[in-house]
């Protein structure tokens, strides 16, 4: 027992500014990242033009998807806590996601629901508890843990950047079509995804000897055959669930169910935790639900990105920046990142500088912030109307420069609110912390879809024209929400701060 506490201490202990593992957790995520957001720069265009769906059903679906994948990284961040551990539920999530490309890249057209599925299963074991192990690596009072997020948030957006861009491209036919037949461009972007999920899978397996006892099993004192027979539990349990995944997903009526289900469940879960911690530390927790709740807004105006926004870049947005020729729809899905990537440095300097000054603003303050920013990009989108063409085609240039605004907005509320859900949670339920973190965002994703069905629904049948009218229209209502949001929030923000107590 002794060992394994000093291995962890002598892991927390590390010289410099970052733990080298941190490095290694930054590889991994930047691949799985590849993977996610290449396959879900693709899923609106793909449901559109090859499963034949209407915008408003596609954008629904989409909701759908990504509802479910977040919505699993709470049950992924259960299972971890209490029975696999962070790392085995890594492997596993990392296999499931790699079978799910798999079958994608082989045909995509008749087995898209099914492979969604699997990523769906291996997202919500691997997301959640890749950003736990982070959390780990820092000890609970050490000042360097938000630049650790920060950097491990910049591998996020890298791999964000590359196959966001990448994969929708390629199965566009604007990037290496010459090498790529024009009936597999779908397969080969899909298989683009198994691939680097392959190597985020690599990367991990072979540095996980320097967690030392980082993200082991819970069940250390538990008879070995014992626990083995409850890991094979979850993963079996975990494939005879894919029917019924693939059930829901696919109907996006099960998903309201499911959705109206598990948001109350997973609170009703953290109150039963709940009674066995400290007054303190409840309080904490209650502070981590302010913000949980926050970025549920945050996320379903951010995440119009996949959904409404893939169709307005596909529709409506002519195809240069900056006198460079790119794929809009490309842009859309990766210029966020490239943003998050050049200013993450940028903006934690300026905490930095603040903090010099003593004018760092708390947590709470910047997520309002966050939410300004957000009202000013999109504010800006809704601008982009006033740029077009006859056919309805506007400034590429000023939909980047929205992008460049709402990235503040990111850079101000979601690597700092990753941290802060590790910062607030005891220890023994961390995983599910930041799984409920990440089911925010599922329930984002999912009021995404439905924001975006009816946004694309006001524009059925329209001529592009209208439709950039009826998308811009929609966009100036979010940035009237956010705005709103972003006020609330810095007005109540000295009483979130008393629930956080020492915690910044
Ligand atoms: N872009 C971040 C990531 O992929 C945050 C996503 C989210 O929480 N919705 O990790």
């Amino acid at each position: 027992m002794e060992n394994t506490n000093s291995s962890i201490q002598e892991i927390q202990n590390f010289k410099g500014k970052y733990p080298k593992q941190l490095w290694y957790l930054f590889f991994s995520e930047m691949w799985e990242r590849f993977s996610f957001y290449g396959m879900r720069g693709m899923l609106v265009i793909f449901m559109v033009s090859q499963l034949s769906m209407n915008d408003k059903v596609a954008n629904l679906q989409y909701g759908a998807t990504q509802a479910f994948v977040y919505a699993f990284t709470f049950i992924g961040g259960l299972f971890a806590d209490k029975l696999l551990g962070y790392r085995k539920s890594l492997f596993w999530g990392g296999l499931l996601m790699i079978v799910g490309s798999i079958i994608l890249a082989i045909d995509p057209q008749h087995f898209f629901f099914f492979g969604i599925s699997f990523t769906i299963i291996g997202t919500g074991f691997f997301k959640p508890n890749i950003s736990t192990i982070v959390g780990k690596l820092y000890a609970d009072d050490d000042p360097r843990r938000d630049a650790g997020f920060s950097l491990f948030y910049a591998g996020v957006n890298l791999g964000a950047l590359i196959g966001g861009y990448i994969c929708i491209a390629v199965a566009n036919g604007s990037l290496w079509s010459s090498l790529v037949p024009a009936a597999l461009r779908w397969n080969v972007a899909f298989g683009f995804a198994a691939v680097v999920m392959l190597v985020s899978l690599i990367t991990f397996t072979q540095t996980q000897k320097s967690l030392g006892a980082i993200g082991l099993s819970p069940l250390a004192a538990m008879q070995a055959s014992k626990r083995k027979r409850l890991e094979l539990a979850t993963y079996i349990g975990s494939l005879l669930i894919i029917p019924i995944i693939m059930t829901m997903v696919s109907n996006t009526d099960y998903t309201d169910i499911f959705m109206f289900i598990i948001g109350p469940a997973s609170l009703l879960y953290l109150f039963y935790e709940m009674r066995s911690f400290t007054a303190a530390e409840n309080k904490k927790l209650i502070a981590a639900l302010v913000f949980i709740v926050f970025s549920i807004f945050f996320w379903a105006f951010f995440e119009q990105s996949g959904g409404s926004l893939s169709l307005f870049a596909a529709h409506n947005l002519n195809n240069t920046v900056l006198g460079v020729s790119l794929d809009p729809n490309g842009v859309n899905n990766a210029a966020n990142s490239f943003f998050v990537i050049v200013f993450a440095a940028l903006v934690g300097m300026v905490w930095l500088w603040l903090h010099k000054r003593k004018l760092e603003p708390n947590t709470v303050v910047k997520f309002g912030l966050g939410f300004l920013f957000l009202a000013g990009g999109f504010a800006i989108f809704y601008d982009t109307k006033f740029f077009a063409d006859a056919s309805g085609k506007t400034s590429l240039n000023l939909f980047t420069f929205g992008w460049f605004v709402i990235t503040f907005g990111e850079l101000c509320l979601s690597p700092i609110g990753m941290s802060a859900m590790t910062k607030l949670s005891p220890a023994k339920t961390q995983a599910v912390i930041m799984g409920m973190w990440f089911l925010a965002s599922a329930y984002g994703q999912y009021f995404a879809g439905l924001l975006g069905a009816n946004i694309a629904d006001a524009s059925e049948h329209a001529s592009n024209l209208e439709k950039l009218n009826v998308y811009a229209n929609g966009y100036k209502q979010l940035a009237i929400y956010a705005l709103i949001a972003g006020v609330v929030l810095i007005a109540i923000a000295p009483l979130v701060k008393k629930l956080m107590q020492d915690v910044k």
